[in-house]
C-alpha cells in the first residue's frame, strides 16, 4: 500500500480525492488547517447575504467519511515538507508519505507597496474575512434602520480590483440592495458602489465579448466603475489615488491579486512573482511531489499562463490524480495539457454573462442558468458525500 497525502481541502484537494479512492493500492490522508471546505466561487452570495454560512463552508470530516475506501482527515496545519524523509510536519507531529499533493491554494494579496492596504482593505479568500464584511455591513444597515443620527449618511463600498472576483461581487451587492431597495427604505438610494482597477478595463484578459456585456450590466446596476486608477494608499476612510484624486469609503474590499500559499520544505524549488510553485511539465516539485491548483504556475496548451480559477485546480487534480495511479503501476506518464472550456461571470441575482470554447456566447438568464447547473451539479456530489459521510459517523458512534 502506498500513502497519498494531499494537503489543502479546496477545489483541487477534493478532486484529487475523488480520482483516487478507487484505487486499492493507496490509503489517502488529506490535511487542512480548516474544518471546513470553503467554497470561493460563491462568496459574493455569501457577503451580499443572499447564501447562508452552510452554504459556503463544508465539514471534511463528514465529507471524507462518505467514501467506501477510508479517507482520514487530518485537520492540522502543515508547517513543513522533509522530502528526503518523506515526511510532512505539523504543529502536532510528523506523518510520513509516498506521494505528496500540494493544493494549498492562495491568498489576497494586500501589495505592501500601497501603504495602508493591509490594514483597511478586507479581502474575501479566507471565510473569516467574508463574515467579517457580512456582518459589519448587516450591523451598518441595521444601525441605520434604528439610529436616527446617522440615517442620511451616505457611504461607499469600494471595491478594489475588477477580476472575476471584485466584478461578482460588486454586481451582487449592486443587484441586493436594487431588488430590496423597498424594504431598505432611503438607506438603499444612500450606498454606493464602487470598482476600482489600475488596468484600462474590467476582467483584463478576458474577452472582449465578456468585458462589453459585464460592462453594460454594472452600468444598469448603477456601480461606479473606475478604470486606470492607481490606489496609492488607503487610510481609514479614504482611497487616494495616484493621479491626486481620493475617494471616501466606508467598506474596502480587495480583490486585486493573490500569493500563492506555499510551504517551507528542504527542497530546492522555484516560484514565480506572485509566490507560485514553478513545477514540471508533469506538475512535479519532485519525483513524488505534485502541485495543483493556485498554488502552482499552470500553463495553456500554447504556453500562456491558466487564470487561477476552480475549473483550473480540478482539472490539474484530476490529471495528477492519474499521474500517481499510473506511476505507482509503473506506467509512464503523459505531460499536463491545461485548456480553459469556457467563464461564466456571476452578475448579480439571476443574471449571469458566459462564453464557453470561445464561440458560444450567452448572457441574462440562459447563462445565469448553465452557470447555476455548473454550481449546482458540484454543490449536489459534495452534499450527498457529507450526508452519507455523516450517517456512517452517526452509526458508528451509536455503536
Ligand atoms: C469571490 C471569488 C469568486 C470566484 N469565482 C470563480 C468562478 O466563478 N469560477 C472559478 O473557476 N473560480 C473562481 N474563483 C477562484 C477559485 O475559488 C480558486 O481558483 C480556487 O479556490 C482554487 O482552488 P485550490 O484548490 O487551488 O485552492 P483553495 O480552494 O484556496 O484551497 C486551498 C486549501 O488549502 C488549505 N491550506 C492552505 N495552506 C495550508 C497548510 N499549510 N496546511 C494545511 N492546509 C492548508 C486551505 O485551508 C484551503 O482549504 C473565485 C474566487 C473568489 C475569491
Amino acid at each position: 500500500m502506498k500513502k497519498v497525502a494531499i494537503i489543502g481541502g479546496g477545489y483541487g484537494g477534493l478532486r484529487a480525492i475523488e480520482h483516487l479512492v478507487g484505487n486499492k493500492n493507496i490509503t489517502i490522508s488529506l490535511f487542512d488547517e480548516n474544518s471546513y471546505h470553503y467554497l470561493q466561487t460563491e462568496v459574493y452570495g455569501y457577503i451580499a447575504g443572499r447564501f447562508d454560512l452552510h452554504d459556503v463552508a463544508l465539514d471534511l470530516k463528514n465529507w471524507c467519511h462518505g467514501f467506501n475506501s477510508p479517507v482520514e482527515f487530518i485537520q492540522e496545519k502543515v508547517t513543513f515538507i522533509n522530502s528526503s524523509e518523506q515526511q510532512i510536519e505539523t504543529q502536532n507531529g510528523k506523518y510520513d508519505y509516498d506521494y505528496l499533493i500540494i493544493a494549498t491554494g492562495a491568498r489576497t494579496n494586500f501589495f505592501s507597496f500601497i501603504d495602508g492596504l493591509d490594514k483597511y482593505g478586507l479581502g474575501v479568500k479566507k471565510l473569516f474575512r467574508s463574515h467579517n464584511f457580512r456582518t459589519s455591513f448587516e450591523e451598518l444597515l441595521y444601525n441605520k434602520l434604528e439610529d436616527p443620527k446617522i440615517q442620511g449618511e451616505k457611504f461607499n463600498l469600494a471595491i478594489g480590483g475588477a477580476g472575476l472576483s471584485g466584478v461578482e461581487i460588486a454586481a451582487e451587492m449592486a443587484n441586493v440592495i436594487k431588488k430590496h431597495a423597498k424594504s431598505i427604505g432611503e438607506s438603499a438610494r444612500e450606498i454606493e458602489i464602487f470598482l476600482i482597477d489600475a488596468s484600462d478595463t474590467i476582467l483584463p484578459g478576458m474577452s472582449p465579448y465578456i468585458i462589453k456585456e459585464t460592462g453594460k450590466r454594472l452600468e444598469n446596476l448603477e456601480v461606479k466603475v473606475m478604470t486606470k486608477a492607481f490606489i496609492d494608499k488607503v487610510d481609514e476612510n479614504k482611497i487616494y489615488f495616484k493621479n491626486g484624486d481620493s475617494l471616501d469609503y466606508t467598506f474596502m474590499i480587495f480583490t486585486g491579486g493573490i500569493l500563492a500559499n506555499t510551504i517551507d520544505s528542504d527542497l530546492e524549488v522555484e516560484t514565480n512573482r506572485i509566490g507560485q510553485y514553478i513545477c514540471d511539465e508533469n506538475l512535479r516539485l519532485k519525483d513524488n511531489i505534485f502541485t495543483i491548483g493556485d498554488c502552482c504556475q499552470l500553463t495553456n496548451k500554447d504556453g500562456s499562463l491558466l487564470p487561477p480559477t476552480a475549473q483550473t485546480a480540478e482539472r490539474s487534480a484530476e490529471y495528477i490524480a492519474k499521474s500517481v495511479s499510473d506511476l505507482i503501476l509503473n506506467e509512464p506518464i503523459e505531460p499536463f495539457v491545461g485548456k480553459v472550456d469556457g467563464v461564466f461571470v456571476a452578475l448579480g441575482g439571476h443574471y449571469a454573462v458566459g462564453e464557453m470554447f470561445k464561440v458560444i456566447k450567452v448572457k441574462g438568464y440562459l447563462a445565469y442558468l448553465l452557470k447555476k447547473l455548473v454550481t449546482k451539479f458540484y454543490f449536489i456530489g459534495l452534499k450527498l458525500r457529507l450526508n452519507t459521510g455523516f450517517h456512517k459517523r452517526t452509526i458508528n458512534e451509536e455503536d
